[in-house]
């Protein structure tokens, strides 16, 4: 069995109260950084760990904890991401709900670390009853002197709030976040400045997602080299993957970075292989804005090494022949899965939820909606396949925020890998828009 960090006391009856959690060696991580270490030691554990940011980004946490600026008399804040909208992905959700108080302790360690008085947990707006659930937590651990004033004896204060979302996937976007955050409707702000200089309320604020911040109380128990000694390379530590579509145990897993997708995918441990009687077609690893990877590229890389769960390894080739681990989201499809139905129901998803502020996104994700609609429902001609590359070209990389890069890759490594299907659905109308139809001819590469 491969290590447990953040599933070891998941299914242990009552887990989610503070008596329970505690009798399994709970909140004794913030005992340790609290009463034995300085804020310093604590950051430098995150970054010895390697832990890097588990929303998507894949950046390193304790460097990004490195940026916050200081200024004197100034307050600093940490927000925790919880705002888990990604089509795909819903391992916070699953660690919220079931553990509370692995969140609540990683906030404690890591507001100690950065100096923040005052932190926030801004979670989906849809999920109430785990507001309500992480609400209890930190009622239950204030009444046991880990929250509020005078933290276990030491002078240090910490408030903690649960901020219910805005209700749109961009508030997931942390500058997005931010405003919404401060009352205001959730648009991206432009950058520099950073959060790390002028964050929520114009101070220096960390924004970071629910799972990393978990990380910490195993992280400062064990220290940061023994995290770092798990996974391969600069993947360290475990990662959660939340994998759905035709496996046979669609699930919450934990997994040790590096193990393959292979065994992953095929495993009694976790997905259990394609259901029955269906092979392979594609794959989504990291949530819905990553590039969708076909059959043939996904356990094996180009050169033919073994693909491995790990953020080099499933990129390697770049976007010709990889993808991203990105938010861990592992969508898998069978060959009854239609590419170009796939592909606009994305695009449907991305053009409703730009912000609209910059015209690349705002235009380019409608216009990349509307054509996948008429290839998907037989008015397609040859021509808008070219059309929806240049479209996703011109959206990739000129917009506020990563929204427009996360529309555009879904639809430009769709037609890349799987040109021929979007050929069938412009050539043969009347067969690709007969109930449920989909094509099942060779897939091309590249
Ligand atoms: Fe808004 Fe899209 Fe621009 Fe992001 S990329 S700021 S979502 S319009």
């Amino acid at each position: 069995m491969a290590r447990k960090i953040l599933t070891e006391h998941i299914n242990v009856p009552g887990i989610e109260t503070f008596d329970v959690y505690r009798k399994q060696g709970g909140y004794t991580a913030v005992e340790k950084a609290i009463k034995t270490m300085t804020p310093e030691e604590v950051v430098e554990e995150a970054k010895k760990s390697g832990v890097r940011g588990r929303g998507g980004a894949g950046f390193p946490m304790g460097m990004k904890w490195g940026f916050l600026a200081k200024p004197e008399g100034v307050p600093r804040y940490l927000v925790c991401n919880a705002d888990e909208s990604e089509p795909g992905t819903f391992k916070d959700h699953h660690l919220m709900k079931c553990i509370p108080h692995l969140l609540i302790e990683g906030m404690i360690i890591s507001s100690f670390a950065l100096g923040a008085n005052k932190s926030f947990i801004y979670v989906r707006g849809e999920l109430m009853y785990v507001i309500r659930i992480l609400e209890k937590a930190i009622a239950e651990a204030k009444a046991q002197g880990f929250l509020g004033k005078n933290i276990l004896g030491s002078g240090y204060d910490l408030e903690l709030v649960v901020q219910p979302g805005g209700g749109a996937y961009i508030c997931g976007e942390e500058t997005a976040l931010l405003e919404s955050l401060e009352g205001k409707r959730g648009n991206p702000r432009n950058k520099p400045p950073f959060p790390a200089v002028k964050g929520l309320y114009q101070s220096p604020t960390v924004v970071n997602n629910v799972e990393s911040i978990a990380n910490m109380s195993w992280i400062i128990n064990n220290g940061g080299d023994a995290y770092a000694a798990i996974g391969i390379g600069r993947s360290t530590g475990t990662k959660l993957i939340s994998a759905s579509g035709h496996i046979q145990k669609p699930g919450v897993y934990e997994i040790e970075l590096g193990v393959s997708v292979d065994e992953f995918l095929n495993s009694d441990e976790y997905c259990g292989g394609i259901r029955k009687g269906h092979y392979l077609k594609a794959l989504v690893a990291g949530g819905s804005s990553v590039p969708i990877l076909p059959a043939n590229l996904i356990t094996k890389t180009a050169a033919g090494e073994d693909r491995l769960m790990t953020y080099e390894s499933l990129s390697d080739g770049g976007f010709a022949t990889g993808t991203m681990l990105g938010s861990g989201g592992f969508i898998v499809f069978d060959e009854t899965a239609c590419i170009v139905r796939n592909t606009w129901n994305f695009s449907r998803f991305y053009h409703h939820e730009s912000c609209g502020q910059c015209s690349p996104c705002r235009e380019g994700t409608g216009w990349m909606e509307k054509v996948l609609h008429r290839i998907e429902h037989g008015h397609g001609s040859m021509h808008d396949i070219d059309l929806l590359v240049d479209i996703s070209k011109k959206i990739e990389g000129n917009t506020i925020c990563p929204l427009g890069d996360a529309a555009a890759w879904p639809v430009a490594s769709a037609i890349r890998h799987f040109r021929d299907e979007f050929v069938w659905h412009i050539t043969h109308p009347q067969e690709a828009t007969a109930p449920g139809a989909v094509y099942m001819g060779e897939m091309v590469l590249g």
